[in-house]
């Protein structure tokens, strides 16, 4: 009786194949699929808030000179989609690619590189210009319903942190923010 099943199912297999023909014919992966992750360097402000909820440090973040670069291994990537849902521009998405396979782990990586706007004080390198413009984006209606110009604001994003709190810097800061209060 085994038997016969066992020869019924392999005939059937004949007609409908069980298994997939991939990697002979492509394999579409079902939809929501988590595959390689990949960023959108138009969108990508260079936060770090996906490296910091990556929860393989698969992504890192390092600045370079005039460049903040964030680089993702495949190698360390377990494809939770952590970085997706933490990303506050909607900047990396998880594919529905599936390909990894290389013979050199080392070129297993995508990255985004970012320009750092320098500190208007003392010139160091610090924020991405892209970061900047996000945050007075974010904060546009706010100063405009105190009817402060955007420059304005910007130029005070545009400090560093360790300028910060340089005195002028405070008290220019201290009267910027008395005005948010009227
Ligand atoms: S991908 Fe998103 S979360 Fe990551 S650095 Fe870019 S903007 Fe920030
Ligand atoms: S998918 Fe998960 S493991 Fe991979 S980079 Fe994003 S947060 Fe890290």
């Amino acid at each position: 009786m085994v038997k016969k099943r066992v020869i019924l199912e392999g005939l059937r297999g004949f007609v409908k194949p069980a298994t997939l023909r991939y990697p002979a014919e492509p394999s579409v992966p079902p939809k929501g699929y988590r595959g390689k992750p990949e960023f959108d360097t138009q969108k990508c402000i260079g936060c770090g808030a996906c490296a910091q909820a990556c929860p393989t440090k698969a992504i890192k973040l390092k600045d370079e000179g005039d460049e903040r670069k964030l680089t993702l291994s495949y190698v360390h990537c377990s494809f939770c989609g952590r970085c997706q849902d933490v990303c506050p521009e909607d900047a990396i998405h998880l594919t529905s690619e599936y390909e990894l396979a290389t013979f050199a782990k080392e070129n297993a990586f995508t990255e985004v590189r970012l320009r750092l706007l320098k500190c208007s004080n003392c010139g160091s390198p610090f924020i991405p210009s892209s970061q900047v413009d996000a945050i007075v984006r974010r904060t546009k209606d706010t100063f405009e319903k105190y009817g402060i110009n955007l420059n304005e604001a910007k130029a005070l994003y545009s400090v560093c942190p360790n300028c910060r709190v340089i005195p002028e810097e405070m008290a220019k800061r201290k009267l910027f923010l008395l005005r948010l209060r009227k």
